[in-house]
């Protein structure tokens, strides 16, 4: 499989779009070709565990590594003893034609850690074939940092250096993040804001002799092998939801996915499963008050918003109002070809938007993408009535996915909506919400207590530099 970006040029195979993001072209790396799913292969999948099936469909994607390594990386990514479920990612009813599938049971408790178990596993790989040492930068607002030194911490080959925000994140992420005490992790909590951790990052990143003299790479939502490792839980959860389907009827049973969306990765996973042929009926995108793609899905105007003009709510993991994805959608809309995107990015960067609208009335039908915005009382409300339903506490992302869920379930179509963290990380809103904070277990109080490192720092692009060329591997 060879890859190529959205704007024309050649990338290169796996190996080289898990290194690299963006392209040099500034499109993003997309499949050469999508690979196919049919009911034959979905039904031999069907008696596969998690770690196999995951795989098969990397597998698809990741044709320059040896079967039997990406069945190695896999199962160390998806190994039983890093999840709090079993089956890794277990599907729940919850009445009302709605089922929670649970992408959050990893170590950092949110979905991040299906795709970045995989990526440390994956470029760990690499990198010692090919003798090689990377430095991991980025910056986080808290689930991508901590899910990505979850994954990254006390290997040989990479280093992570993460920025975070001062105060501006739970006391659960940031204990995540900085008891880790591994040589290789390096939290750098900024004395700003997170727009300023990340213009510190792209600073560094655009200055291309810097990035390769400290060995410079990302893990960031662009990063193709975290979309490809995405993909393998939507067909886990077709699978397990059509099982029950008497076998005749299999082939396909159209369910839907309703997924909280901010940078457009994940359910761009959830597009290409059904381009590929995955039976997909709707893919319901759910937004909070940063509802730039609601908009654009309403109308094909996308309007990315400035972070000044970017709301901070109450699930701030979707507070996202420039969707770094959502050319790779535009690219497939645009018929594939690397002219119309390419000319498409000129008009958005000219006139600080894009004017899709001719093509709106394809969205639904042919792509089959609805959508919905959700507000701080909406998410209190879901939190509330899906406790006192059923039992089950849902953090704040996941009520925004539940209530546009529930406005778009059709008979005889399973809606399954992703859970893309759990509560405990979101304590305060859940106590809003109901009265009291999700019971502590005792892995919670083991965390909350336990010691925390990290380098503070001015919001001072001198001092960061400084920093990496002392501390980067080499
Ligand atoms: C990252 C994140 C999202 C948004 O996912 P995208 O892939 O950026 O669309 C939603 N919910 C939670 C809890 C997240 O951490």
């Amino acid at each position: 499989m060879q890859y190529i970006s959205t704007r024309g040029s050649r990338i290169g195979s796996y190996r080289d779009v898990l290194v690299e993001g963006l392209a040099p072209d500034g499109g993003l790396a997309v499949p050469g070709e999508l690979p196919r799913l049919d009911g034959a292969l979905l039904e031999s999948w069907r008696p596969l565990g998690y770690a196999e099936l995951a795989t098969a469909v990397i597998g698809l994607f990741a044709t320059d590594i040896d079967p039997d390594d990406l069945a190695r990386l896999c199962r160390a990514a998806y190994r039983p003893s890093a999840y709090a479920s079993e089956e890794i990612v277990p599907l729940r009813g919850l009445g009302d034609g709605l089922t929670l599938v649970g992408l959050s049971e990893g170590p950092t408790l949110a979905f991040k850690d299906m795709a970045m178990q995989f990526l440390g596993e994956a470029l760990d790989f690499v990198l010692s074939e090919s003798g090689e040492v990377l430095n991991i930068l980025g910056a986080t607002s808290g689930d991508t940092g901590s899910a990505a030194e979850h994954a990254l911490h006390g290997r040989e080959r990479l280093a992570v250096f993460m920025l975070s925000p001062r105060d501006r994140m739970s006391a659960f992420q940031r204990a995540q993040m900085y008891s880790l005490l591994d040589d290789n992790v390096h939290n750098i909590v900024v004395d700003g804001v997170f727009d300023d951790c990340q213009t510190l990052v792209k600073r560094l990143a655009e200055d291309v002799a810097f990035k390769r003299a400290h060995r410079l790479g990302a893990v960031n939502s662009i990063n193709f092998g975290r979309i490809s490792a995405q993909i393998a839980y939507y067909v886990w959860a077709w699978l397990r939801a059509t099982d029950a389907v008497p076998e005749a009827g299999r082939a396909g049973f159209e369910v839907s996915f309703a997924v909280p969306s901010g940078n457009f990765g994940n359910i761009l996973s959830g597009h290409y499963a059904r381009s590929m042929g995955l039976p997909v009926r709707s893919l319901v995108l759910a937004v909070n008050e940063n509802n730039v793609l609601d908009e654009f899905f309403r109308t094909g105007y996308y309007r990315p918003r400035t972070a000044a003009a970017t709301h901070t709510t109450s699930s701030p993991s979707m507070d996202v109002s420039r969707a770094s994805n959502l050319e790779r959608f535009v690219f497939d809309l645009l018929g594939r070809s690397p002219e119309r995107t390419a000319a498409a990015w000129a008009a958005l960067a000219a006139d600080g938007e894009l004017d899709l609208s001719a093509e709106q009335h394809r969205f639904l039908p042919e792509f089959g993408f609805v959508s919905g915005t959700s507000t701080h009382a909406d998410r209190l409300a879901t939190i509330r009535d899906v406790q006192a339903r059923t039992g089950v506490t849902v953090d704040p992302h996941t009520a925004d996915g539940l209530l546009i869920a529930r406005q778009h379930v059709e008979p005889g179509v399973p809606m399954l909506v992703l859970e893309t963290a759990k509560p405990q990380k979101f304590a305060e809103t859940i106590t809003e919400a109901l009265g009291h904070a999700p019971t502590p277990d005792a892995a919670t109080r083991a965390l909350l207590d336990a010691p925390q490192r990290m380098t503070e720092l001015p919001d001072d692009e001198g001092r960061l530099r400084a920093l990496i060329a002392e501390l980067a591997l080499r």
